[in-house]
C-alpha cells in the first residue's frame, strides 16, 4: 500500500481521540529519567506497538557521563502543626522536587523554606523542577499556597528510593526496503505535563502504529528515552547505528493552540530542513522557522559535532517560559492541549515521512557531513575533546568563577559555553561562531579559555594550508 493520508486503516477522527485518550492514560504517573514511572509508560505504548524496552545499569558509563541512580517514589507531603496535610505528593507528583532523596523529620518554616520552589510571577502554578545530579530534596508548589503557610514546626516525608537500578528506554524499528534511516525521538521522563512531553509521546506513538502498516523505502527508528541523559545513553550504546540515521526529527511540545515552529538542523540546509519547510508551506498553518541553536531538547544530542546528523524539531509553543508560560509548570495540562492541533501535527509528521519517502535516494555516506572547505591559518580554531553528545557540564564547576550575582551574564556565558562545544568541530574559527551565535567574539573567547582551562576544547594546531 502507497504511503498516504487516505490508505490509512481506520478514521483521522479516530486517531485524533486515540491520541488524545493515551495521554489521559499516562498523565498521572510520575515519570523521571529512571524508575517505574518510565516502565509503567513503556507497557502502556507496548499496548499499541511492539515497542522493544532496554535497561542499562546504573554506573554504566556514556561518553562523559555515567547511568545515574535509579529514583522510585511511594509518597511525599509537608503536614502542619495539626497534622494537617499542607502539600501533598498525592494531589500532584509536580509537588516533588523530581529526584528528592529521601526524609522523615520535623523543622521549622525557616528550615524548611529552603527546599520550596514556586513562582512568584504565577502565584496558581506549580512548577516542575529535578535535581538529577546533586542529591537533594525539595517540594514545589503554588506561590499562593506558600503564602498561606505559617511560622510554625513542620513534619517532612518523602517516601522515595534512590539507589542502583537501571535507567530504561523503549525503540521500535519499521523496517523499509534500505537501511538507511529516518529517526523520530521522543522523551518519556516528565511527570504530569502534557505539551512536555505526552503530546511528543501521543503523537510518536500513533506515527509508529499506523505506518508500520506501509512498505517503506527508508526504515523508521522511534526513540522513547529520557531527555538528555537518555540520548547520550541510546547513542553510546548503538553507535554504529548512527551512521544509517539521514534525516531526524525530534518530537516535542505539539499538542498545544500556538502555530508550528520548525527548529532547523545544524546545518540548516539538509533535506529534512526543506522537506518540513516545504510541508509547512504547503499548508494553511501559521508557522515560523527559527535556527539552530545548541541547546533545547536531544537535537543538540545527535548534532553534536562528533555526529552531526540533520536532526531538527518541529514542535509549536517554544519551550521556554519566558514564551510559554505553560512550560515546566501545572499549567501544562489537558486544558492546554486541543484535540485538533495533535492530529494536525500528526498529520505533518506524516505528511513529511511521505514527502521523504518520494524523494528516497539510496545514500552511501551522509554528504551533509562534509564540512570541508579552506582554513585561513591567521584564525582560531577549536576542538571539542568530547564531540560525542556534550559533556556532563555540571561536574567541571564552569561558573563557580563566573559569579551567581548576574543572571543574564551567567546565560550568555552558557549559551556562548553551548555554541564553542558545539562547533569547535576544527571547521569553524571562533569569529565565526560568534556570528553565527550572535554573541560577541570577546565573550565567545572567554568561554573558549575557560573551556580550555577544563580541558573541554583545545586549539586545533595542525591547520590546512
Ligand atoms: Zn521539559
Amino acid at each position: 500500500m502507497s504511503l498516504n493520508l487516505t490508505n490509512l486503516t481506520c478514521s483521522l477522527d479516530e486517531i485524533k481521540d486515540e491520541m488524545y485518550s493515551l495521554m489521559e492514560n499516562l498523565f498521572p504517573i510520575c515519570r523521571s529519567i529512571t524508575g517505574n514511572g518510565v516502565r509503567q509508560t513503556l507497557e502502556i505504548l507496548q499496548n499499541l506497538i511492539p515497542l522493544s524496552q532496554y535497561e542499562i545499569p546504573t554506573g554504566t558509563k556514556v561518553f562523559d557521563w555515567i547511568v545515574p541512580k535509579e529514583w522510585n517514589i511511594n509518597d511525599a507531603y509537608i503536614s502542619d502543626s495539626s497534622g494537617k496535610k499542607v502539600v501533598d505528593f498525592k494531589d500532584s507528583n509536580l509537588h516533588i522536587l523530581n529526584y528528592s532523596i529521601p526524609q522523615d523529620t520535623e523543622m521549622s518554616f525557616d528550615e524548611l523554606k529552603k527546599h520550596l520552589f514556586s513562582i512568584p510571577e504565577q502565584p496558581d502554578d506549580i512548577p516542575y523542577v529535578t535535581s538529577y545530579y546533586n542529591e537533594n530534596w525539595g517540594f514545589c508548589l503554588e506561590h499562593n499556597r506558600l503564602l498561606k503557610m505559617k511560622n510554625e514546626m513542620y513534619k517532612v516525608v518523602v517516601d522515595s528510593k534512590l539507589e542502583n537500578g537501571f535507567l530504561t528506554y523503549g525503540e521500535f524499528l519499521i523496517k523499509g526496503e534500505s537501511k538507511d534511516e529516518i529517526l523520530i525521538s521522543t522523551y518519556v521522563c516528565h511527570p504530569s505535563m502534557c505539551n512536555d512531553n505526552l503530546s511528543g509521546i501521543v503523537v510518536a506513538t500513533a506515527l509508529a502504529k499506523y505506518l508500520k502498516n506501509f512498505n517503506l523505502k527508508y526504515s523508521i527508528r522511534f526513540l522513547f528515552i529520557p531527555e538528555t541523559i537518555g540520548a547520550i545513553t541510546w547513542i553510546s550504546q548503538n553507535e554504529e547505528k548512527m551512521k544509517n540515521i539521514k534525516h531526524g526529527l525530534v518530537l516535542t511540545c505539539i499538542g498545544d493552540r500556538g502555530k508550528f515552529v520548525y527548529k532547523k538542523t545544524r546545518m540548516g540546509n539538509a533535506e529534512i530542513d526543506n522537506t518540513v519547510i516545504k510541508i509547512l508551506q504547503k499548508s494553511n498553518s501559521d508557522f515560523e522557522i527559527i535556527d539552530f541553536y545548541p541547546w533545547g531538547s536531544d537535537e543538540r544530542q545527535f548534532s553534536s559535532p562528533g555526529f552531526n546528523l540533520p536532526v531538527g524539531s518541529l514542535m509549536r509553543s517554544i519551550p521556554n517560559r519566558e514564551i510559554t508560560k505553560e512550560y515546566h509548570t501545572s499549567a501544562d495540562n489537558l486544558d492546554f492541549m486541543s484535540k485538533k492541533s495533535l492530529l494536525d501535527s500528526f498529520e505533518k509528521y506524516f505528511l513529511i515521512i511521505e514527502e521523504l519517502e518520494k524523494n528516497f535516494e539510496e545514500q552511501k555516506s551522509n554528504s551533509n557531513n562534509s564540512q570541508k572547505k579552506l582554513i585561513h591559518n591567521q584564525e582560531d580554531y577549536y576542538l571539542n575533546i568530547n564531540p560525542k553528545c556534550e559533556p556532563q557540564l555540571g561536574k567541571y564547576q564552569l561558573y563557580e568563577n563566573f559569579g551567581g550575582q548576574y543572571d543574564t551574564e551567567k546565560k550568555y556565558m552558557k549559551n556562548a559555553i553551548f555554541w564553542v562545544l558545539n562547533l569547535s568541530d576544527g571547521f569553524h574559527s571562533l569569529k565565526e561562531i560568534s556570528k553565527r551565535s550572535n554573541l560577541e567574539l570577546k565573550l565567545v573567547q572567554t568561554a573558549t579559555k575557560l573551556l580550555e582551562t577544563k580541558k573541554l576544547v583545545m586549539r586545533k594546531t595542525n591547520v590546512n594550508p
